[in-house]
């Protein structure tokens, strides 16, 4: 038995994974991972996979990146973790100093989390309160995007669209307004992401001018709809629901817990329609993909109807333990510190160049529809049939096929349902593109050869998952 069959007999006796129906661990082997350096993991038989993922989307200066390990351990020294109501330590007040600093102008405090999802709930808690505070109460729906992804815990699910998680859990969910996606690759031929973008406003205005008073926020992933199959926007639709909430009175929540960081090219993907949200939450990068830990960033608008004497019971009502963990806010500052000294976003230009030229040939694959790209994103949408985008049915899991083969080639390729994405770490090298474009093209090549007989219900689209 290899080690890795080893490691992976002993985790399935005791583990339950993440978005995974355990089954397919029957087949699918489960890769145990020995260690990791830049952007390699290597399991316990010496296996190397390059990591074009960021394991989920956190890592963005790689694995064991050792200025985010020597502050990490440096803060262990001192102090690992204490709580965050009534007290304070010094890498929490630099880490809010910072993130003020560097976020666009309006946002001035910072509340935390411990991860995305709880971020998510943090911004809807508060903008329903801040209304309720304002003897607003009628105020109490949000609305989101269709395709749109916002986390798993109950409330973050009710704004995503991820029909999966909405239609099983549908009882559980709260009551919200779904306006259709900007989502670019559904463009009509001819017309560009813009105007496009442009257009798709139309649903938004009307929806805000019909239910504003009965609305708190209207919450987005801006530019990028990660977990919705790396679905793309122009920035003009953010500038223009920036105006509208403004008009009708209605928070604006952006969810940059997947964008943020410099993934679409810029620190901050609201920096690209020159807006400041009220409600900005980060997560994933933040700490570099090391430690859990989420920062909902809002103004002192926001903040001030909060502010008043105890009695009168304004004060918002939320605590998860680990806020504000000393050794999470270490690695998020060594992470900030590598993003200041290192020109990143200039860096990442040439990068991003590199990821679109390695993958150009795939635009004329016989089964892509559309090679598309966002800063440090890029994806490819394989389709049954190219001219109409008619998509795969999802039983036939072809991203699976990707992923399997990716696998075989030494790297860690995990597309959403049939979108094969790139979403690697920035200290990848121009080599190493080049590498996952030619493991991506034959992937592509495999995954759609063959013909897949299945019964087809196409109610639910893929989610995180290979498909
Ligand atoms: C990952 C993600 C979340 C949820 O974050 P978790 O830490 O997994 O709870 C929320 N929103 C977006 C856009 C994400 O990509």
């Amino acid at each position: 038995m290899s080690l890795n069959d080893h490691w992976m007999q002993r985790d399935l006796d005791v583990l339950w994974h993440p978005c995974t129906q355990m089954k397919d661990h029957e087949r699918l082997p489960l890769v145990a991972i020995r260690k990791a350096s830049g952007v390699w993991l290597e399991d316990f038989d010496g296996k190397r996979y390059l990591d074009a993922v960021s394991s989920w989307w956190v890592n963005v200066f790689g694995h064991a990146n050792p200025r985010i390990n020597a502050r990490i351990r440096e803060q262990l020294e001192s102090l690992e973790h204490v709580m965050l109501a009534g007290f304070t330590h010094q890498p929490v007040i630099e880490l809010s100093e910072r993130l003020v600093q560097i976020t666009p102008p309006g946002l001035a405090k910072v509340f935390y989390a411990d991860n995305g999802s709880s971020g998510i709930e943090v911004a809807l808690k508060m903008s329903f309160h801040y209304w309720l505070n304002n003897g607003q109460t009628g105020k109490k729906r949000f609305v989101t995007l269709t395709n749109s992804y916002h986390g798993e815990t109950v409330a973050a699910m009710s704004v995503g669209d991820v029909s999966l998680f909405t239609d099983t859990y549908k009882a559980l969910l709260l009551d919200t307004l779904k306006v259709p996606s900007p989502d670019c690759y559904l463009r009509p031929e001819g017309v560009s992401w813009e105007e496009h973008s442009r257009v798709m406003f139309a649903h938004m205005e009307r929806t805000l001018a019909e239910h504003h008073h009965e609305v708190a926020a209207v919450i987005v992933e801006p530019l990028i709809q990660g977990a919705g199959g790396m679905r793309m926007y122009h920035p003009i639709y953010l500038k223009l629901l920036r105006e509208a909430c403004d008009r009708y009175g209605v928070h604006l929540i952006h969810d940059e817990i997947a964008v943020g960081f410099g993934r679409t090219g810029t620190l901050f993907a609201c920096e690209q329609a020159g807006i400041t949200p009220d409600f900005l939450v980060l997560s994933k990068a933040l700490t570099g993909g090391y430690l859990p830990m989420a920062a909902v960033l809002t103004t002192d608008e926001v903040y001030g109807a909060f502010y008043d004497d105890y009695a009168t019971l304004r004060a918002f009502l939320h605590s998860h333990t680990y806020t504000g963990n000393p050794l999470a806010c270490a690695a998020a500052l060594a992470t900030l510190d590598i993003f200041r000294d290192d020109d990143v976003i200039e860096r990442n230009k040439a990068l991003a160049a590199r990821m679109a030229s390695a993958t150009e040939h795939l635009k004329d694959h016989p089964h892509v529809a559309e090679v598309r790209q966002t800063g440090m994103a890029l994806a490819v949408e394989m389709v049954q049939d190219k001219a109409s985008k008619a998509a795969y049915p999802w039983q036939e899991r072809r991203g699976l096929a990707v992923y399997q083969h990716a696998l075989k080639r030494g790297a860690l390729l995990r597309p959403l349902g049939s979108v094969v994405y790139f979403l690697p770490p920035y200290v990848i090298t121009p080599e190493e593109i080049d590498f996952l474009a030619e493991v991506a093209s034959e992937g592509i090549d495999i995954a759609t050869r063959e013909t897949v007989s299945v019964a087809v219900d196409n109610r639910y689209p893929d989610h995180r998952d290979p498909g």
